[in-house]
């Protein structure tokens, strides 16, 4: 066995979150090391919309301006109902005056986290150990004792701090005996990627179409180079088999509900995938020397692009205030306030309104869903009230609420 490593902060989890709470504890002088299970960074398709405090957010840690370089901007984004058509346009640029970023920017999670990796190396007391799998953890009045496990056999970091970034099925949260509150939805969803370009329908690069029967949800992302791909979200019925749901022939006649084209006509297909989807929070972000921070600490279904920009905010947050703690600039507490802040606008804003998201796009009832639509339309047509719903729906008044947490 190798001897232990001594280190102010283990990180467990080299995904978006985990990498950017190196960065910002790296960037204020803390060592720490990050451990990743996968011999290299994950190619995940999952998270593609960021939006503008998100990019603020990202700013403090240096990586903006290349997600700029690489993504797509939305300034504009949609919400449509299958049967009625085009209910409303969301112009960001309501927001010129709250965020210097008015649009969301659509980039894949696997083209974010070799921008961060980079961002890293220029930092030598933040070291990243791929194929090194946190197993448990035991904690003292001091420190954190954690074992690994790698190839070569077991490894084990004595730590001062250690946040868990490892995702949804977090070991560091079941190691803390963290419980997970909350539920799965019935449903899975699936994710599509095509070639087919649905400009040609007047969709912008990102819109929502409501349906009782199936929703789904469009994105223009950037892909390796211009003109991209298109990708949709919709709703796996429980009838359905995963097999069936991964088949071309289901994409095939997504897309044509889209794009109401003869049943024959056949759509270039790029990727499909399907997902388990949850809404669950952690009970506490902070059990004595372990922090929870992104998917570890909460999930949600993807309406509304919440998830990994939350777990952005919180890692922006844990890697600022535990920097602090550390260099002995602020008391442990300041730890509570991190739970305090991130678990209370966890709920109120990212569980509340992507719940409410799935729900307004599935409505069943007409009565209902043709209120809906004209709601949306009297909200979309005042500026005031619409420039209320993108503080909302971009997150802005997350980030503010959480400022007044004390
Ligand atoms: C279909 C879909 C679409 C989505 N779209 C969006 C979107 O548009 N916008 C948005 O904000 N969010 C979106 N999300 C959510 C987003 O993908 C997640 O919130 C995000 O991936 C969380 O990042 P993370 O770093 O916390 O966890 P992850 O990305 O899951 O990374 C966890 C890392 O930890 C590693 N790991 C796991 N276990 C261990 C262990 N025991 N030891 C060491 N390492 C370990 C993993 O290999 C991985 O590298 C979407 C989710 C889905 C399912």
């Amino acid at each position: 066995m190798t001897p232990s490593l001594d280190t102010p902060v283990v990180i467990a989890g080299a995904g978006p979150v985990g990498l950017i709470c190196a960065l910002a504890l790296a960037q204020s002088g803390v060592p720490c090391i990050l451990i990743e299970a996968e011999p290299t960074l994950t190619h995940d398709l999952r998270a593609g919309t960021f939006h503008p405090p998100t990019l603020e957010m990202l700013e403090r840690v240096g990586v903006t301006e290349d997600m700029l370089a690489l993504g797509i901007r939305v300034p504009v984004w949609q919400s449509w109902d299958m049967d009625f058509g085009r209910v409303a346009d969301w112009d960001l640029s309501l927001l010129q005056h709250d965020t210097p970023y008015p649009f969301r920017l659509h980039l894949e999670q696997h083209r974010l986290t070799p921008i961060l990796y980079r961002s890293l190396q220029a930092y030598p007391h933040a070291s990243v150990l791929f194929g090194h799998r946190f197993e448990s953890m035991r904690q003292h009045d001091t420190h954190v004792e954690i074992v690994a496990t790698t190839d070569a056999g077991e490894r084990r970091f004595r730590a001062a701090w250690l946040i868990g970034a490892d995702g949804g099925r977090s070991q560091v949260r079941k190691s803390a005996g963290i419980e997970f509150a909350g539920y799965t939805w019935p449903e899975r969803y699936s994710v599509i990627s095509t070639r087919h370009d649905f400009a040609e329908q007047g969709f912008r690069e990102n819109a929502y179409i409501s349906d009782p029967t199936q929703w789904v949800a469009v994105f223009k992302m950037p892909d390796e180079r211009p003109p991209g791909l298109w990708r949709m979200t919709l709703p796996v019925g429980a009838e359905v088999s995963e097999a069936e749901a991964l088949a071309g022939p289901y994409a095939q006649h997504a897309i044509r509900r889209l794009t109401r084209d003869a049943p024959s006509t056949q759509y270039p297909l790029v990727h499909q995938s399907i997902y388990n989807v949850h809404q669950r929070v952690a009970v506490t972000m902070r059990a004595h020397r372990v922090l929870l921070a992104g998917d570890s600490a909460h999930v949600n279904n993807p309406l509304g692009g919440f998830g990994l920009n939350s777990g952005i905010h919180d890692a922006v947050s844990v890697g600022e205030m535990l920097a602090k703690v550390v260099k002995g600039e602020a008391p442990d507490t300041l730890l509570d306030l991190y739970h305090r802040q991130r678990h209370t606008v966890n709920v109120e804003y990212v569980q509340t309104l992507s719940v409410r998201n799935k729900h307004n796009l599935e409505v069943k009832d007409p009565v209902e869903r043709a209120q809906r639509i004209r709601d949306l339309q009297a909200i979309s047509a005042d500026s005031v009230k619409a420039r209320e719903y993108l503080l909302n729906s971009s997150m802005i008044n997350s980030i503010r609420r959480a400022s007044t947490i004390a």
